[in-house]
């Protein structure tokens, strides 16, 4: 186990070190994100007894992106069980980008929560009597995981809602495949909200730290999900939450992970921490290059990995 005062070190070292890296490029499919300063670099960390460390840009606000989809499926499983969840949104890794069309044959079932095929009918699995309903208890309960009330960049959602035609597509096949129920501009407008939640690292840290203490925020105390939820989320998180990079994630890092493509990035280690990183050029695969140098080499220095013998 690592020292308090290591951790401290480490974050701070890492963050002095990789903030050289310069590689990869920010998202700008949603033109707002591409507005961003692309050397912001924020890392957070947040231990089981509500501790916070950071180093850098840690209080800097971005959007959530698909940071979103663990939390949100998180709800839709305390809403209506795992069962009738995984008959509407299936649990495999696509192998495919974050915006594939992974759905499978015949019904149109999505492969999986964390793409965007499937996070658009978790959204829409959300009970509520109404649109405006469902949004506000998905941002109550991302703000019930952050431990603060969060709010959303309205800029940033009506880029994405002008030119998120590809995430509409999706949702019309699903809907023509049946598995997506309900109006497709409903399902689509509160996906773009939800993913222009904003956060900052140090939010991002005790929503990760939230789903490692088995539903429980560190910070607050208070009891957001169930246990059994938090850790059905972290291990759909560990075999998809990478996209078409989760294989080699979880050989060479090893810990349930998400990313988005603002550039964030939470991973968990159960019972003992959630960290998050916060900076905007992805890799080929939409993952964020910092982020992902940052955990390869706590992961290893740490010896992190989930599969390690202590
Ligand atoms: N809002 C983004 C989209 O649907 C989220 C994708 C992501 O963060 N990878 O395209």
């Amino acid at each position: 186990m690592i020292s308090i005062d290591a951790v401290a070190d480490t974050l701070t070292e890492l963050h002095d070190r990789l903030r050289t890296l310069d590689e990869g490029t920010v998202a700008d499919y949603i033109p707002q994100l591409a507005t961003v300063d692309r050397r912001l670099f924020g890392l957070a960390l947040v231990s089981m007894d509500g501790h916070l460390y950071t180093a850098g840009d840690a209080d800097v606000p971005c959007t959530i992106q698909s940071v979103s989809k663990p939390f949100v499926y998180a709800l839709a499983l305390a809403d209506l069980g795992l069962a009738e969840v995984s008959r509407r949104v299936g649990a495999e890794p696509s192998g495919e980008a974050f915006n594939a069309i992974s759905l499978e044959p015949g019904t149109g079932r999505p492969a999986n929560p964390m793409v965007n095929a499937g996070a658009i009918v978790t959204t829409s699995l959300v009970a509520a009597d109404s649109p405006e309903q469902r949004f506000e208890r998905i941002l109550a309960c991302l703000s019930a995981f952050a431990g603060r009330p969060l709010d959303v960049d309205e800029q940033v959602f009506a880029s994405e809602a002008a030119t998120g035609d590809r995430n509409r597509a999706l949702a019309h096949l699903m809907r023509g495949a049946g598995s997506l129920t309900g109006s497709v501009d409903d399902a689509v407008t509160t996906y773009f909200r939800q993913c222009a939640i904003r956060v900052t690292a140090a939010d991002l840290a005790v929503m990760a730290a939230t789903l490692a203490n088995g539903g429980v925020n560190p910070v607050t105390g208070t009891a957001v999900v169930p246990e059994p939820i938090a850790m059905r989320v972290l291990a759909v998180m560990a075999t998809c939450g990478m996209y078409d990079a989760a294989g080699d994630w979880l050989l060479r890092v090893g810990l349930p992970a998400k990313s988005g493509v603002s550039g964030a990035l939470i991973a968990a280690s159960p019972a003992r921490f959630g960290i998050a990183v916060f900076s905007p050029p992805l890799d080929a695969t939409g993952n964020p290059v910092r982020g992902v140098a940052v955990l390869r080499e706590a992961s290893e220095r740490f010896g992190l990995h989930l599969m390690h013998h202590r």
